[in-house]
């Protein structure tokens, strides 16, 4: 469902669109025309990602990579299992890693804009309108560019010949660098250390059709930003620094009260699970905004006489996929470790008796395949 909503009376001056919000542009060009935008905290799968994406960054840039190891726990986790001949294969010949990319839509230009050094992502040189991002990676291969856009956590992204982060990397590579082709790949880095390259390969009739799309994205953001903010609420709203002053989400929360889906078919069932999506979106940031807020106050806020709210911490563990289905195999043979195909404690439990799972765990826990994690989150509970 599209929502329009009159434009903001307040106009804010527009951020510089960058790559990485491209992919929201596509989807709801609107979200570039609600004023100020105040982007999500980053969350702790974010900062390990961060720390990965380091670590790959100095082993590409020549580092030892037991010099390169990250402090955080989890992340360094991961990356001791990365094995850097991969990450050297995978990334082309003599790659140039971080590299800040800058194209204008008006004209086609595409230049390389200077390496930050203490401030990594400053794009102050490029002209006002062009759009900016950050390659992970970029080599030159003949008369194409390879670009590597490294990905980790559970999220999944588009297939890269139709992702507009990594289509805009491709076109201002290839550009800036006089090509006539780019190689596009997505990596992702698994928890068990392996990378696994998804790969789309655009010619110069492809490069010049992409460049086209984003020209039309674009183009809808503009329109959106001097007339009606053309509004389109879906499951990437959770991405959206907007989300906070959102009238369409606003909008699908009442909806979703007032229809309490009573006649479902394929398409108002499709439907409802994009407006549910758009409203868990909101949940989830408000749920952050009010833990920080409690954690500011020494992680306790009282409800009432008798109920507060509270802080408390919890304990996740996860497995080692290899160790542990190596270890059910031997034990318990094929079929079992087909049924814990998704391997966590849970999935051990439902596969095997309670006690094969228990002797699974702790054989895990000998090979160093276990790791136990600690999060935070709020609760309500009496107050003492
Ligand atoms: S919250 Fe969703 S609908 Fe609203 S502007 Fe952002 S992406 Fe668009």
């Amino acid at each position: 469902m599209l929502h329009t909503q009159p434009k903001p009376e307040q106009d804010a001056p527009h951020p510089r669109i960058t790559a990485s919000r491209l992919g929201l542009a596509k989807s709801c060009p609107g979200s570039f025309a609600l004023g100020p935008h105040v982007s999500p905290a980053p969350g702790e799968a974010a900062e390990k990602g961060t720390a990965i994406h380091a670590f790959l960054e100095a082993v590409l840039d020549g580092v030892d990579p037991d010099e390169a190891l990250p402090e955080d726990p989890e992340a360094r986790a991961v990356c001791e299992k990365i094995d850097a001949r991969d990450v050297y294969g995978v990334a082309g010949p003599n790659p140039s890693t971080e590299t800040p990319l800058g194209w204008d839509p008006a004209t086609g230009e595409a230049r390389e804009a200077p390496r930050a050094t203490a401030e990594r992502r400053d794009y102050s040189a490029l002209p006002e309108g062009w759009v900016a991002g950050t390659a992970d990676a970029v080599s030159a291969e003949g008369d194409a560019v390879r670009v590597t856009d490294w990905k980790t956590g559970a999220f999944e992204v588009p297939d890269p010949g139709e992702n507009p982060q990594l289509l805009f990397l491709g076109i201002a590579a290839a550009r800036s660098r006089g090509k006539d082709r780019a190689i596009l790949q997505v990596v992702r880095v698994n928890e068990d250390g392996t990378l696994r390259a998804r790969t789309a390969e655009l010619g110069p009739d492809d490069l010049a059709l992409a460049e086209a799309s984003l020209v039309a994205v674009l183009g809808r953001v503009e329109k959106s930003r001097e007339g009606v903010p053309e509004l389109r609420p879906g499951r990437h709203c959770r991405f959206c620094p907007a989300l906070y002053r959102c009238p369409a989400v606003a909008a699908e929360a009442t909806a979703l009260l007032e229809d309490p889906f009573e006649e479902l078919d394929p398409a108002s069932a499709a439907r409802a699970w994009e407006r549910l999506a758009a409203c868990d979106a909101a949940i989830k940031r408000a749920r952050e905004a009010l833990f920080l807020y409690v954690a500011g106050r020494g992680g306790q806020l009282p409800l009432d006489d008798a109920r507060s709210l509270r802080i408390v911490e919890g304990r996740r563990q996860s497995l080692d996929p290899k160790i542990a289905l190596g270890i059910v195999r031997e034990r318990f043979g094929e079929d079992a470790a087909a049924k814990a195909a998704s391997v966590s404690p849970t999935s051990l439990k439902k596969a095997l008796p309670s006690a094969g799972a228990m002797e699974v765990l702790d054989e895990v826990k000998k090979r160093g395949g276990l790791t136990s994690t600690t999060y935070e989150s709020l609760r309500e509970a009496p107050s003492r």
